[in-house]
């Protein structure tokens, strides 16, 4: 059993516009120990799916249909008291922008010794209920070095492990003392405190340099040897993907399109999508002055085509493109695309894909459990990008 399995999911949120499906039948499964990147532009859907696996997404958004299981339990019907044990301890998150996340009136060892102490049970240092849902937000706090020294010591020994140079020094500073890449770390020590079985990642390394972001990754890969979690690692960053990852999976507006190992998506992309994505990044050729952009918008999905999402972008799109939503096909011992160019049974597909000189790749079977026999999906919502809802 995965530890997460994600299925149909559906999350979407209310505007003036409409009604925006943010997350269309999503699927995804992290196992243990194993490293699942979720890709994709801006305004993809990758952020809103990790918050709704973690049960965050507040109103005007809701999550309308699916099932999210983690060690096969059931996250949808978990109450908020339940979600609240989970988080921070068996699954933690990590968000992009450190600084908007770290308390900037807490000593970075207090916020950290604060997370050990919520979540695990250090001897003589419990957190006691009106603590923990009254006072403990309210009422100005001694530093957890004097009043809780075994949660301390354990906060000064993470930080070290992530990496902070000098622990015991720098875990009596505020976040405005600490780098981008240090309160990255500071994060990630936090995040990690209480060895979750599963950590989600969410852009953790955007607003760093390139040397800060491969010092991170290294550590983040270091501490998931040693730790055996699961990861999944959301990110713009292609490179990012090739370097950490186990899987893939690509988003594009709600929708997973392609998922498969890194080894065969990147050697033999499937999706016309992930094709162009990957012809833009940058390379460093020689010559190479202008980077290659995917033309066109995603369409507006507060009234979303009953079409593949792609198709005004789609170099290959044909008449099929345009009679339905495309489901998954498999295109490769478990690499699968959303795409009927790998419908057998399409008038089109296979010609265009022998015009153009690629492979089907595999059986061509279709594999979205929410149809039959490769019929395409006709039951299309409003989808749209949130307001503020991340990407
Ligand atoms: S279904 Fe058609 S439009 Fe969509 S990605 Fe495939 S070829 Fe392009």
């Amino acid at each position: 059993m995965a530890l997460l399995e994600v299925e149909d999911l559906h999350t979407e949120f209310r505007t003036d516009e409409g009604v925006v499906e943010a997350v269309n039948g999503v699927d995804l499964e992290v196992a243990a120990g194993e490293t699942v990147g979720l890709v994709g532009e801006s305004g993809s859907g990758k952020s809103v799916t990790a918050l709704s696996i973690l049960g965050l997404v507040d109103r005007p958004g809701r999550i309308t249909e699916g099932r999210v299981e983690f060690h096969g339990e059931d996250l949808r019907a978990a109450s908020e008291r339940r979600l609240r044990e989970l988080r921070g301890d068996e699954l933690s998150m990590i968000f992009q922008d450190p600084m908007e996340s770290l308390n900037p009136v807490l000593r970075i060892g207090d916020q950290i010794a604060e997370t050990l102490r919520a979540h695990r049970k250090v001897p003589g240092e419990d957190v006691g209920w009106l603590e923990s849902n009254l006072l403990g937000n309210f009422v100005p706090r001694r530093s957890a070095r004097a009043r809780y020294p075994e949660s301390w010591t354990q906060a000064v020994e993470l930080m070290d492990r992530v990496g902070i140079p000098e622990p015991e020094q720098r875990a009596t500073e505020y976040p405005h003392q600490f780098s981008g890449g240090m309160a990255q770390r500071a994060m990630i020590a936090m995040a990690l405190s209480c060895e979750p079985d599963l950590l989600i990642a969410d852009e953790p390394t955007t607003a760093l340099d390139v040397t800060i972001e491969a010092q991170i990754l290294d550590t983040l890969g270091q501490l998931q040897d040693d730790y055996g979690m699961g990861v999944l690692l959301i990110t713009h960053d292609l490179g990012v993907v090739m370097e950490t990852c186990d899987r893939v999976a690509v988003m594009y507006a709600g929708e997973i399109v392609e998922t498969g190992s890194v080894e065969s998506v990147f050697a033999d992309p499937a999706h016309p999508y992930t094709r162009a994505l990957l012809d833009s990044i940058p390379r460093g050729r020689k010559g190479e002055e202008n980077l290659e952009a995917i033309p066109g918008q995603v369409p507006d999905l507060v009234d979303p085509p009953e079409a593949c999402f792609f198709e005004p972008r789609c170099p290959y799109a044909h008449e099929s493109c345009r009679t339905g939503r495309p489901v998954m096909y498999e295109v490769g011992p478990n690499h699968e695309a959303r795409c009927v160019l790998y419908d057998s049974t399409d008038p089109y597909g296979p010609g265009v894909l022998e015009s153009e000189g690629l492979s089907v790749g595999g059986d061509t079977e279709a594999t979205d459990a929410t149809t039959d026999g490769g019929e395409r999906d006709q039951t299309t919502d409003g989808h749209d990008p949130p307001e503020g809802g991340g990407s």
